[in-house]
């Protein structure tokens, strides 16, 4: 099967400032300069753009599912303002001890992810800023890339020998992408 033309993306930290106190509200997403315009550039190539996100805030009581769908609502909206669209937004809302079997860097999401949209994540970019992310992208045999906003920077430093591409941003890793066409 020829690699899908797809790049999945963490959410905090990623596409958005991320926030030790959680983004709560619609008002607390704040888009990365950059990124909403990276997205664009990706849809406009022909790629598929999905989030897969660990919203533990749900499982802890901070907010809402409700609330949380207000804010992928304006996510989408945003990206589509910048002339980019979300194929999909998949999120785990469970408490990190709950042992759900989608929380980063489990992998129920990536494997819905794949039935949704008919294709195989093998080598497919997954864009995040936390080891979750990494190990989640193993995990299904994704290509992990790193960007260094959010937790990324930290996280960059913290990988020992592990060899991973790392890029400042969603920005730079969409450029790198994006070059890589044939
Ligand atoms: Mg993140
Ligand atoms: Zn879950």
């Amino acid at each position: 099967m020829a690699r899908a033309r797809l790049v999945v993306l963490d959410r905090d930290g990623v596409i958005n400032e991320d926030s030790g106190e959680f983004i709560k509200s619609v008002a607390e997403w704040r888009p990365i300069p950059g990124s909403l315009e990276a997205i664009a550039a990706l849809t406009r190539a022909g790629y598929r753009v999905a989030v897969v996100t660990n919203q533990s805030g749900v499982g802890r009581g901070l907010f809402s599912e409700e609330i949380l769908g207000l804010i992928h609502a304006q996510m989408s909206a945003a990206v589509r303002d910048a002339g980019g669209q979300l194929a999909g937004v998949y999120y785990c809302p469970h408490h990190p001890d709950a042992g759900c079997d989608c929380r980063k860097p489990k992998t129920a999401l990536l494997r819905r992810l794949e039935r949704d949209l008919g294709v195989s994540l093998e080598d497919v970019p997954f864009v995040g800023d936390r080891l979750s992310d990494v190990g989640a992208a193993d995990a299904v045999g994704a290509r992990a890339i790193l960007v260094r906003t959010g937790t990324g920077a930290a996280t960059a430093r913290g990988l020992g020998a592990r060899s991973i591409e790392v890029f400042d941003d969603l920005a730079a890793a969409a450029r790198a992408i994006l070059a890589e066409r044939p």
